[in-house]
């Protein structure tokens, strides 16, 4: 039995949402006969619109699964979450539609998640149909295996390597299989690869550990709020997302860093979409640079600059939040690039999950405009107090920006390829850190502060 030609649903459940119920999450109960194998969930909805943040004027309906384990934050019953990318989806024992989990359909109370991440002014009809072992075949997966690129890039400092830490694939609202975007980082370079599909984990598993010829996976999740998104680096199981209020996102925030994760804001940014969550604490660091540095990216810096200036010590990191590697929407999403920007990081001479996150942790990192984008060294001059020494490689001709939180900017002209110079910092200063910027104003590199102490 195909999913296009199913007979009558066996259950089907419905009701309305109220503009007052705009990203309040729903757990719609359903019961499931023993002895089943597969389920399969289609629902609809009315005046649908698509999720981008700047669309209004109609509905846009998120969905997830929760099994009869339950719906209790960090419950292993969490099947899967799709937002509004997929209209139907199965779970069987054996196989299930991306991102949702496979495994036993065991007999007890189920629950659709629905989520109204936005309610049109006639409000939001909704139906959920479910069938019971329609007998859906596992869909054929394209089978490819990642082999691994030689690409010739520009050489980092001995220890440094260079990834991408924010894309999406099938497993959430992107358009491809996670080794091919495996495969994709590859090509374009990169030594590392953060995967963060939103509100799941089930990318992890497709995508393997990496290494071996490929990009090493940082394993991921994109906790997507109503209110924000932020990545969980070093993390396989999936944190609460349903609470778009401060307190349980920190509270949430806090946990992950707990367990062992690096935890970033996400793109705070008109259109990112924006962090909603004032006051938030726990988080290590701060998406920074999100695709090319046009798109609103100075909000971003303002954002982290603000929380310097106050004292509030978050690394600096970027992403090239790359969904689409086949062309879909390609023009109105001009920006899909692996490497866009690039993170580097300082490993030594290990190269692991483990010594990555940890540079992240730190700050022992700065961001460039792609994997042959200019390289930002700065560090404390190490035979004089109260000076830093930068190194810039591949910067020719970019204005190198000297910045602190109580001075203006000291600015100087990049001379040649691979060029050192030596900064005194003004005294007073809580910190000190460098960007190269372009004639034209447009960031081309950002490093992470260095701390008063340090200098
Ligand atoms: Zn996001």
């Amino acid at each position: 039995m195909s999913a296009e030609k199913l007979p009558k649903s066996d259950l089907v459940l419905h009701g309305h949402f109220g503009k007052d119920h705009e990203r309040r999450y729903a757990h719609v109960p359903f019961d499931v006969p023993a002895g089943r194998r597969q389920i399969h969930i289609r629902y609809s909805y009315n005046d649908q619109i698509d999720s981008d943040p700047t669309l209004g004027g109609g509905n846009t309906l998120d969905v997830g699964l929760f099994d009869e384990r339950g719906i209790a934050e960090s419950s292993p019953g969490f099947r899967g979450w799709s937002g509004s990318e997929k209209m139907a989806f199965t779970i069987d024992e054996t196989w299930a539609t991306p991102p949702y989990r496979k495994g036993k359909i065991e007999a007890g109370r189920w629950h659709v998640l629905l989520g109204p991440y936005k309610v049109g002014p006639r409000g939001c009809d909704w139906k959920v149909e479910i069938w019971f072992d329609p007998g859906i075949p596992a869909p054929k997966y394209p089978y490819f295996a990642g082999v691994g690129h030689v690409v010739s890039l520009p050489s980092a400092r001995a220890g440094w390597i260079r990834g991408d830490l924010h894309c999406h694939t099938l497993y959430s609202d992107g358009d491809s299989w996670p080794i091919e975007m495996l495969d994709s980082a590859s090509a374009a370079g990169l030594d590392f690869l953060g995967v963060t599909d939103h509100n799941n984990v089930g990318h992890q598993l497709a995508y393997g550990p990496g290494g071996n010829g490929l990009p090493i996976v940082i394993p991921g999740i994109e906790v997507t709020t109503y209110g924000g998104h932020w990545n969980a680096w070093g993390t396989d199981r999936w944190w609460e997302f349903r609470e778009p209020n401060a307190k349980a996102v920190e509270r949430t925030i806090r946990a992950a860093a707990e367990s062992g994760a690096v935890v970033s804001i996400c793109h705070p940014k008109p259109f990112g979409p924006p962090w909603e969550y004032e006051g938030v604490s726990g988080f290590h660091a701060v998406e920074v640079w999100n695709g090319p540095w046009a798109q609103q990216n100075v909000a971003s810096l303002a954002f982290w600059e603000s929380l310097l200036r106050r004292g509030q010590r978050y690394a600096v990191l970027g992403g090239s939040d790359t969904h689409y590697l086949h062309g879909r929407d390609l023009a109105a999403r001009d920006a899909d690039l692996l490497g866009t920007p690039t993170t580097w990081v300082h490993v030594g001479d290990r190269r692991s999950v483990a010594t990555i996150l940890e540079a992240l942790r730190l700050g022992r990192s700065f961001v460039s405009e792609s994997p042959r984008g200019p390289q930002l060294y700065l560090e404390a001059d190490r035979g004089r107090a109260g000076r830093v020494s930068i190194q810039v490689r591949d910067g020719a001709g970019a204005r190198l920006e000297l910045l602190t939180d109580v001075a203006p900017p000291v600015a100087r002209v990049v001379v040649g390829d691979a060029w050192d110079v030596a900064f005194d910092v003004p005294g007073g200063a809580g910190y000190v850190r460098a960007q190269l910027v372009s004639a034209d104003g447009v960031v081309r590199a950002l490093t992470n502060p260095v701390w008063a102490e340090h200098l």
